[in-house]
């Protein structure tokens, strides 16, 4: 028996978890994927927004603000690399009234330091944007992080700390009884809390529905990117954004953490809950919105596409309450953008429900154990440690520098990868410019090995993912 459950191991499930696991409670986080961040929280702009952009009064506006304060300390306690580059929404001549408009409602949600930029001041920071731009609203709390990275911290951290994590469990049922929640239903059999934390995704409005609690529906809305190469790196400096539209913000240009420039997303609605492909014509729209950004965007320097699903609510604001029919039950359904921004602070508002269910005891928190990570370190330093370890001397990422050192660390972390797509997610391992052609077979190679599997059995992404129909061994093999 669990005090509390949450379903959905994505940046809000394991932000509750994180949060949670500062209280002495049996947590349970059950999550259909093979691996935390499978989901939205793998596939998004990765922009911590200054929180212009949402309606005054409305939770996403005053969580955004409040989640954008809480992020340099969280990434520097969780050692995750967070860069506050600052964003700019551009104006061309005649739409410079739309950027009054978001100076306005950004200043009634309380984002600091908001200014109006002309062009000179402009052309000083994005040197490579259109000579078009006339104007731009400046957010200089605005940033960037890995969503994945930051998921998996938080993830890490909460299950050092007590929290269980199972994966490739599916929750197909809740019971209830006496109008409050009693067990989650799997097909791996039934998990029995109190309290369950609705941290579903795209997924929530069917979970809350299963539930039997208040009514809400979500709209998937599939957004498309493409991801530039890293020879990129410093020819975006903010975050640049359009003037948004009525259904987003638009098709922006930015830098990543790791240095790469992304462009993107689209905003189509679909049907399909599991839709995450690119189209032609999604991918013409995002080169025709770079283009109106950056004219000389090198987009010859694609190295890959990918897309993600918005929880789009109907209501248009995120859903966060502990359900007033089925006591026990909280959603955090319909968590679009600025979801990823305002994650901590979601976190510490599911962590104040569960304490109005529940009685709350502190504990301290541990640290997870770090992160080594070899390209960061000056060549002089990578030889002490290639001495104490020589697997740190053997480059199995030629793009990304990912050494076999660090490709078996992440196999034996407190959540460990157990999928090639773990490994990119942990290392950057098959992430670069050739997206793992050298690297895929030595990975493969090393996942079968450290745990002890076939390499029949290794997976991209979990069950039905198998990388091998055969392979030939030195004397034989299969
Ligand atoms: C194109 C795009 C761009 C975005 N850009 C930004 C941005 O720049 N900044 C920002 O702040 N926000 C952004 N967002 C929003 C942000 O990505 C989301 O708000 C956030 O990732 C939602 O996290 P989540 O944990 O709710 O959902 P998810 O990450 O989808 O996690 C939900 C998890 O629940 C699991 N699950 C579902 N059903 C079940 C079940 N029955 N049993 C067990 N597990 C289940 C899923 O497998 C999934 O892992 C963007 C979103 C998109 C799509």
């Amino acid at each position: 028996m669990h005090d509390v459950i949450i379903i959905g191991a994505g940046i809000i499930g394991c932000s509750a978890a994180y949060y949670l696991s500062r209280f002495h409670l049996k947590v349970l986080v059950v999550e259909k994927g093979p691996d935390v961040a499978v989901a939205t929280s793998r596939a998004n702009s990765g922009i911590i927004h200054g929180g212009y952009d949402p309606q005054p009064g409305t939770l996403m506006a005053g969580l955004n603000v409040l989640g954008n304060a809480m992020y340099p300390q969280l990434c520097n306690e969780l050692d995750v690399p967070f860069r506050r580059c600052g964003s700019l929404v551009v104006a061309r001549e005649g739409e410079e009234e739309e950027l009054d408009r978001l100076l306005a409602q950004g200043r009634e949600n309380g984002v600091p330091d908001l200014a109006i930029l002309g062009r000179d001041e402009i052309l000083s920071r994005e040197p490579n944007v259109s000579p078009a731009i006339s104007a731009a609203l400046y957010a200089p709390s605005a940033g960037i992080v890995s969503p994945w990275e930051m998921t998996l911290a938080l993830a890490e951290t909460a299950a050092v700390n007590g929290v269980q994590f199972i994966f490739n469990t599916q929750v197909t049922g809740i019971q209830v009884d006496n109008e409050a929640v009693q067990a989650v239903e799997t097909e791996g059999g039934s998990f029995v809390a109190p309290i369950v934390i609705n941290a579903a995704g795209i997924f929530a409005d069917q979970l809350a529905r299963l539930a039997g609690v208040e009514r809400y529906d979500i709209q998937p809305r599939k957004g498309e990117y493409l991801l530039l190469d890293k020879d990129l790196d410093g020819y975006v400096r903010h975050v640049v954004f359009p003037v948004p539209s009525p259904v987003s913000k638009g098709i922006l240009v930015l830098p990543t953490v790791e240095g790469n420039v992304l462009v993107g997303p689209t905003a189509t609605d679909v049907s399909n809950r599991d839709d995450i492909s690119t189209t032609p014509e999604g991918l013409a729209a995002i080169r025709q919105g770079a283009n109106m950004l950056f004219p000389k965007l090198p987009l010859g320097k694609v190295i890959t596409s990918f897309a993600g699903l918005r929880a789009v609510p109907a209501d248009g604001d995120f859903v966060l309450r502990s359900s007033a029919k089925v006591r026990g039950w909280i959603d955090a359904g319909g968590i679009q953008s600025p979801g990823l921004s305002a994650a901590p602070a979601i976190a510490e508002k599911l962590a104040g429900l569960v304490g109005g269910l529940i009685d709350l005891q502190p504990k301290a928190q541990q640290e997870r154990p770090p992160v080594f990570r070899l390209r960061d370190l000056p060549l002089k330093e990578r030889e002490g440690w290639i001495k104490k370890n020589p697997l740190y001397g053997r480059i199995i990422c030629r793009c990304e520098g990912v050494s076999e050192g660090e490709i078996v660390d992440a196999l034996h972390r407190p959540i460990p990868a157990l999928t090639l797509d773990g490994l990119k997610i942990r290392t950057r391992s098959g992430s670069g410019r050739c997206q793992g052609g050298f690297c895929q077979p030595r990975l493969l190679a090393i996942i079968a090995r450290e745990l002890g599997i076939s390499p029949l059995a290794v997976t991209k992404s979990g069950p039905g993912s198998e990388m091998l129909a055969s392979y030939l061994e030195k004397g034989g093999g299969q």
